[in-house]
């Protein structure tokens, strides 16, 4: 927290909104693909922008030019899909104030392609419409190390590295409000950096794996071992979860980016027996639109 406050559960000027809570790019009926979106003292920050978040947002009741920042924690496609279609539909919407986004590189890349593969459809606007040029209202910001970065009166937003081969960046966040603290884990196997980058912290999310279900999710996939060996040294297993959330001492742990995120045969309480049989304090299995 930025000052001393007493956590709340959730404070009303101060939420936390689950948008899309599936793990892999894939999409489903059932979740949607990773986006959260923090609610503070009239500002919203999303972190992260899967396939589907700007519907999920409208279902949150903030409209895309209502962003005041957006953060990317890796450029795995369930993390990005809906990026550069979010920035179009907010300026479409009528962004009159620019949008910072934070993110590792490649983003400008990233970004200033969309705008370039969708760039007849925008001059067209600009002159037919009389509308501004939307890459004038995206501020890139391209983070290459573990480094606060974005401090204002109302909140530090801290990036901490994670360990998510074969990418070299892969950044959790931390938020610090002046109500409480939220840590947004991203894609991460267990790893020394988010431990301490979490040390106390009100809130952690944290995405979750079920291995006894991996060989369904990969069963007749063409690729099948080599994302089996994938998903098992980049991410993080029920059994570990609570392990990280008792190293850190952070208050709640959220469950989130499940994955498979699209099975119904696991329920909430399969999620959440192993993560509760090491970590005493509260955990909440994460679903679409939960506010925390
Ligand atoms: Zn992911
Ligand atoms: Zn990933």
């Amino acid at each position: 927290m930025l000052h001393d406050a007493t956590p709340c559960d959730p404070p009303a000027e101060d939420r936390l909104i689950l948008l899309g809570t599936k793990g892999g790019p894939r999409p489903s009926l059932l979740r949607s693909n990773p986006a959260n979106l923090i609610l503070s003292e009239g500002s919203a920050y999303l972190v992260d922008c899967g396939y589907g978040t700007t519907r999920q947002l409208l279902l949150a009741g903030v409209q895309p030019h209502e962003l005041d920042a957006i953060f990317i924690t890796h450029h795995h496609s369930d993390h990005t899909l809906e990026l550069g279609p979010l920035l179009y539909q907010a300026w479409v919407g009528g962004l009159r104030r620019p949008i910072d986004v934070f993110g590792p590189p490649p983003l400008a890349t990233l970004i200033n392609g969309f705008f370039a593969s969708l760039w007849f459809e925008i001059a067209t606007r600009m002159e037919d419409e009389g509308r501004s040029d939307p890459r004038q209202l995206v501020r890139i910001h391209e983070i290459d190390a573990a480094s606060v970065v974005l401090e204002t009166a109302n909140i530090r937003v801290t990036a901490g590295q994670v360990h998510h081969p074969p990418l070299r960046h892969a950044f959790a966040y931390r938020l610090d409000t002046h109500h409480r603290s939220l840590i947004l884990s991203g894609d991460t196997a267990m790893c020394p950096g988010l431990v301490a980058l979490a040390r106390r912290a009100d809130v952690l999310v944290h995405e979750v794996m079920r291995v006894e279900s991996l060989p369904k999710l990969v069963a007749g996939l063409p690729n099948a071992l080599a994302l089996y060996a994938h998903l098992l040294a980049s991410h993080t297993t029920t059994e570990q979860v609570g392990a990280v959330a008792a190293r850190a001492e952070v208050g709640t742990l959220v469950l989130n980016h499940f994955v498979p995120g699209d099975d119904p045969a696991i329920t909430e309480e399969m999620w959440l027996a192993a993560p509760r049989r090491v970590f005493e304090g509260t955990v909440i299995a994460g679903r679409d639109l939960l506010a925390v």
